[in-house]
């Protein structure tokens, strides 16, 4: 049951979550931040700390949201970073592309 970042993270990016991540699983692209879904144990912090309420767990997310569950796996994937698993986020795990859905999500 991995957590999740969805669409109201996208252009506030504030990076609130990734300072508590106890396991550095949360990944920064361009636009917005993704939660590796197998990195991630599941503790819960980062949607604590969340200003725009844009963390949830898989099996709690708003039915709108639901096509990031898929945005925050699919990031990690060939089609956007092939980054796999890097264990952990750091200088060589930050990008400024974001997932297709993403990109052409409207500007705020
Ligand atoms: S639930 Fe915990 S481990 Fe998973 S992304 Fe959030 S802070 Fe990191
Ligand atoms: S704390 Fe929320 S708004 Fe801030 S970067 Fe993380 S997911 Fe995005």
């Amino acid at each position: 049951m991995p957590f999740v970042i969805a669409s109201p993270c996208i252009d506030v990016k504030d990076k609130a979550c990734l300072k508590v991540c106890p396991v550095d699983c949360i990944y920064e692209g361009g636009r917005t931040l993704y939660i590796h879904p197998t990195e991630c144990i599941d503790c819960g912090l980062c949607e604590t700390v969340c200003p725009a309420d844009a963390i949830h767990a898989d099996d709690a997310l708003p039915e709108a949201e639901k096509p990031f569950l898929a945005v925050n796996a699919e990031f990690f994937g060939a089609e956007v970073t092939n980054w796999g698993s890097p264990g952990g986020a750091d200088t060589k795990h930050t990008t400024e592309r974001d997932h297709p859905l993403v990109a052409a999500w409207p500007r705020r």
